[in-house]
């Protein structure tokens, strides 16, 4: 008999504010399924830098040590990573997959409302691929103005060039990989020159993360992410969606739950036990 593969999984917050108790279900989540031979990562996804600020990264692992966690040093910075997410953008433009966009959200806004034939995934309308269609020769001409640009995939040509692609999620079982929900996604913003979709697969791969455990709010992007693990050459790992923790309404938490940060729970006296237990992790 083999021996059973040891698991790395990872934690992944962005430094935007102190952790509440979503965060805090992801995080025992992510340790849990690493388990006590496994690896358990922290990853600070601050590629942007406008909202991520360095002085919430010591209050999360603050708030993470006090929950009883323990991660493998060091914790990795997404930001110290973005020469490897732009050789990633890289291989995708040069296999010309990607198309520069220069559309405003409002103009994406506009276009939406006035057409009828808009394409429509399950989270709302979709970029309706106005830049796509440009010529080349207007394209090359906005780009000499200097007019500012994301780069979005050209998925219909990404799934012209894949054969069909699966990915596994170990509640949900085995899933038909269906990217095209996505439509033409950015993978570099204006402003940063990578995206969350590109930095977190390629950061993934980089760390050996061989199970992806996120929140289900995230399930439709795993679909993309399966797509550029192929498109890029990477391995591939499996994934575990779970739930996410609601307030007494069913909305999801958020930064405005202050009193369910894990700092405001601590000073009203909670222990660090009595959030495992109410989260569903008795054990650590
Ligand atoms: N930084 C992302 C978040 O906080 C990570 C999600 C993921 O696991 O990919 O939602």
């Amino acid at each position: 008999m083999s021996a059973p593969m040891s698991e790395t999984t990872r934690f992944a917050p962005s430094p935007t504010g102190r952790l509440h108790l979503g965060h805090a279900h992801a995080a025992l989540f992510a340790a849990e399924q690493a388990g006590p031979d496994g690896r358990f990562l922290i990853r600070m996804e601050d590629i942007d830098r406008g909202r991520c600020r360095p002085e919430f990264e010591g209050g999360i692992l603050e708030d993470l040590g006090w929950l009883g966690l323990v991660w493998e040093e060091p914790v990795e910075r997404q930001s110290a990573h973005l020469s490897e997410h732009g050789r990633a953008l890289e291989t995708l433009r040069a296999k010309e997959l990607l198309y520069p966009c220069f559309c405003t959200r409002r103009e994406i806004t506009t276009e939406i409302a006035q057409s009828d034939r808009a394409p429509h995934g399950p989270e709302g309308p979709l970029y309706p691929g106005t830049c796509r269609r440009l010529s080349r020769s207007e394209r090359d001409e906005r780009l000499a103005a200097g007019e500012s640009y994301a780069w979005r995939l050209d998925m219909a040509e990404a799934l012209r060039r894949t054969p069909p692609l699966t990915w596994f999620d170990r509640a949900a079982g085995r899933q038909q990989a269906q990217p095209d929900l996505l439509g033409d996604v950015v993978l570099a913003r204006k402003d940063i020159a990578t995206s969350y979709h590109l930095s977190v697969v390629v950061d993934d791969a980089r760390q050996e993360v061989t199970l992806v455990t996120r929140g289900e709010d995230l399930f439709m992007a795993s679909h993309l992410h399966r797509l550029l693990q192929v498109l890029l050459d990477l391995p591939e790992p499996e994934w575990l969606h779970h739930r996410l923790i609601l307030d007494e309404s069913g909305q999801r938490l958020a930064k405005r739950h202050d009193a369910l940060s894990l700092q405001n729970l601590r000073i009203a006296g909670h222990s660090p036990e009595s959030i495992r237990q109410r989260l569903g992790f008795s054990m650590l």
